[in-house]
């Protein structure tokens, strides 16, 4: 049993969470809001009351946040990880973030003698609540290898991309491609209803298909049901976007499609929809009909 730790119990950090309990691991989590970290209490998780306490603690730290800005302050806030002794511990980002943080977290890890790993998923709130996500990882094989049994808790598929940011790297590849067939989905369920066509059929029909695919597979039954709860906030895939474009910019790359997917989003979440799940892009045509 090793002592784990955990920083970030909400959406996606609480399911993972619980599949780490349910393989006999002590698992101390912290979370901003105490509140969204109780039923992990209940369940045999212990509280700590800040990240630094967290990583006194653990052996393994896993941090599970929202935005780049809460993976600095975690790391290197005033009571943050890094504040702790962190020697011979192993220090694990699942949040979508940027690569340079990702490096810069390597870094001061190495220079603490410890080792750092970014790792951010994808699969969303049901794949985390299955224990099948995917994971993207940077960093040192060796640290790779010796992590994969407690990532293989919650992912059935994990593949170790390079250095540090690496992993974000991926992610953010995973993301452009996520914008396409959010829009794609989006546009061809406006159409087939303008078209008065079934629209439960033309999914069925579609998903055997070419156009088949996860956006289609998993987010058409929630709007068919008008379902727009988050899964997958509409503010974190601006995020992801903002990230992927920055880094294509700083490689001198144009992406005009998913440019457009960010702006689509961001006209959404000015609309007020921001704690929306990303399925909700349908509401720029579907809520002024
Ligand atoms: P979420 O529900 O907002 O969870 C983030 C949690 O981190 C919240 O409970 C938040 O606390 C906590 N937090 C934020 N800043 C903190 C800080 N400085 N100190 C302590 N706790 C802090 O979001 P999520 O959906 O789980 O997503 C988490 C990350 O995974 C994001 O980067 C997201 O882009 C990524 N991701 C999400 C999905 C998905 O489908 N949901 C899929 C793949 C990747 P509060 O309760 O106080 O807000």
């Amino acid at each position: 049993m090793t002592n784990i730790g955990f920083i970030g119990t909400g959406v996606m950090g609480i399911s993972v969470v619980e599949h780490l309990l349910k393989n006999d691991h002590a698992v101390t989590v912290y979370n901003r809001t105490k509140a969204k970290a109780e039923t992990l209490l209940t369940k045999g998780a212990v509280w700590a009351e800040t990240p630094q306490n967290v990583a006194e603690t653990s052996d393994i730290i896993f941090t599970m946040v929202g935005y780049p800005v809460d993976v600095e302050d975690v790391y290197y806030g005033e009571k943050g990880i890094f504040k702790a002794d962190v020697a011979n511990k192993v220090l694990i980002d699942l949040t979508t973030s940027t690569p340079s943080l990702a490096e810069k977290i390597n870094q001061t890890a190495k220079e603490k003698h410890a080792e750092a790993l970014d790792a951010p998923v994808s699969g969303g709130d049901l794949g985390a609540k299955k224990g099948t996500l995917t994971i993207m990882v940077g960093g040192d094989e060796q640290v790779f290898n010796d992590m994969k049994e407690i990532f293989q808790l919650f992912s059935s598929s994990l593949e170790l991309h390079g250095p540090a940011g690496s992993g974000q790297h991926t992610k953010m590849a995973n993301q452009i491609m996520v914008a396409g067939t959010m829009t794609g989905l989006t546009e061809m369920l406006v159409y087939a209803e303008k078209a008065e066509l079934d629209l439960k059929k033309v999914v069925k029909t579609l998903s055997g298909g070419a156009a088949g695919n996860w956006s289609l597979e998993n987010y058409s039954p929630r709007i068919l049901k008008e379902d727009y709860s988050a899964g997958f906030f509409v503010k974190h895939f601006i995020k992801d976007l903002s990230i992927a474009l920055d880094e294509a910019e700083k490689m001198g790359l144009n992406l005009p499609s998913t440019k457009l997917a960010k702006e689509l989003y961001e006209q959404l979440s000015q609309k007020g929809h921001a704690e929306d799940g990303t399925q909700a892009l349908i509401k720029l045509w579907w809520e002024n009909e």
